[in-house]
């Protein structure tokens, strides 16, 4: 069989026998070994990108990759599969959900559970609330949802999500006390269990759902939201389906990273989380995924501008300020057009959100590098939330003119 090498650290390393039909597509040389333009021309062109999410950026001649350095250096690991086993650090999905238990457990009268349905492989989706009384009314107080996840490799992402509930609960900081009189709020760490676990245990590169389909698995659960307020935040009016291509911000191949799901709100995790927004009366939103130390706001498929841009814009400044402005802030868009995602979905809906986009690799090295994450995502949702607070973000009950902009 072939074989195929790319230089890394100025030594020759073999390409993985799994990888060989990408190191193929690679080899323009036709000399067996990947150099780091045919590796660049190859992740710029291709559109079934395993390192898809957000490191390109549209500019005016197309795509082009932004933190190059990174993304290349990426690929060269995927391209050798090398075997990173899960750190002991990050808790896999039943250490996350156990956690939730105990929480629930003991501040009964703050946290309570809900079991919002079950994955493809049976595994609960499970969102926290947490209120300073649980036994009041829901939908009376401002609330907002912060989930994880959606991207099974993303793994400090779930941990940043049940951070906050656990700091909200057990901290002495009294910002964070007060919130709890003021909001409702609901997290879901992992929004994709199954995903999640798959990526823990078997693949660390897997990014979808588990869905099994006739000829290939997994949904990029970030490409699936519809709504039918306004259908082409899921498909773009001039996108054919089945064209594998021209599919704006998302791919109707199952082989695909970025598929897009048979049709939109498919699949479990996404029915699971449109309908608690909807029944719940959900304020506002934070998703959090990784990587490129952004804040990113709506919208995610236009350059056009939202009718809240300019608190966008402020609100996520201010969070940037919380975290000494390692982070910047940007419309989602100029990384790379999305359809079907979760801030066009929740922002069509009303629902004021941005996607945090932390650290500055999937897989946090050291407990010491996800430690300063999540107090990273927790500095910057407490600005949110003063601000939800404030009336500064708005929410739904105050939308008394709200007009589609596209
Ligand atoms: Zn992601």
């Amino acid at each position: 069989m072939d074989k195929y090498y790319l230089t890394i650290n100025n030594k020759l390393q073999e390409v993985s026998s799994k990888r060989l039909d990408y190191a193929k597509k690679i080899d323009k040389n036709n000399d067996h070994i990947l150099d780091d333009n045919e590796i660049t021309d190859f992740l710029i062109k291709n559109d079934d990108l395993k390192l898809s999410d957000l490191k390109l950026r549209m500019t005016k001649d197309g795509l082009e990759i932004i933190n190059k350095h990174n993304i290349v250096n990426d690929f060269k690991e995927y391209l050798q599969d090398i075997d990173i086993k899960a750190p002991t650090f990050i808790r896999d999905y039943n250490q996350i959900i156990n956690k939730m238990k105990e929480l629930e457990q003991k501040y009964p009268d703050k946290v309570k559970l809900e079991y919002l349905g079950k994955t493809f492989e049976g595994r609960d989706i499970v969102v926290m609330r947490i209120s300073k009384n649980i036994n009041d009314e829901e939908g009376k107080k401002k609330s907002i949802l912060i989930t994880g996840l959606h991207h099974a490799r993303e793994w400090a992402t779930g941990e940043s999500a049940l951070n906050i509930a656990e700091k909200l609960l057990e901290s002495n900081d009294n910002a964070l006390n007060n919130y709890l009189n003021d909001l409702d709020i609901y997290i879901l760490p992992v929004v994709n269990p199954d995903g999640y676990e798959y990526s823990l245990k078997q693949d660390r590169w897997w990014r979808k759902n588990r869905t099994k389909f006739e000829k290939g698995i997994g949904v990029d659960l970030n490409r699936n939201y519809f709504t039918p307020k306004d259908p082409t935040l899921y498909r773009q009016p001039n996108d054919k389906p089945d064209s594998t291509w021209d599919d704006y911000g998302a791919s109707d191949s199952v082989y695909s990273d970025t598929y897009r799901g048979p049709y939109g709100n498919s699949e479990p995790e996404i029915k699971a989380i449109t309908k608690l927004v909807n029944s719940k009366h959900i304020d506002t939103v934070i998703d959090i995924h990784s990587y490129s130390n952004a804040i990113l706001y709506p919208w995610g498929h236009t350059t056009e501008p939202t009718q809240w841009d300019a608190i966008y814009k402020e609100v996520g400044q201010e969070m940037a300020k919380a975290v000494n402005n390692k982070y910047y802030v940007e419309q989602s868009v100029s990384m790379y057009p999305t359809t079907g995602s979760s801030e066009d979905y929740h922002h069509v809906e009303g629902r004021f959100n941005y996607t945090l986009e932390i650290g500055n690799s999937f897989y946090p090295k050291s407990k010491e590098e996800l430690e300063m994450l999540k107090n990273e995502v927790l500095a910057m949702t407490k600005v949110f939330m003063k601000n939800l607070i404030n009336n500064k973000i708005p929410t739904q009950k105050f939308i008394t003119t709200y007009q589609n902009t596209h």
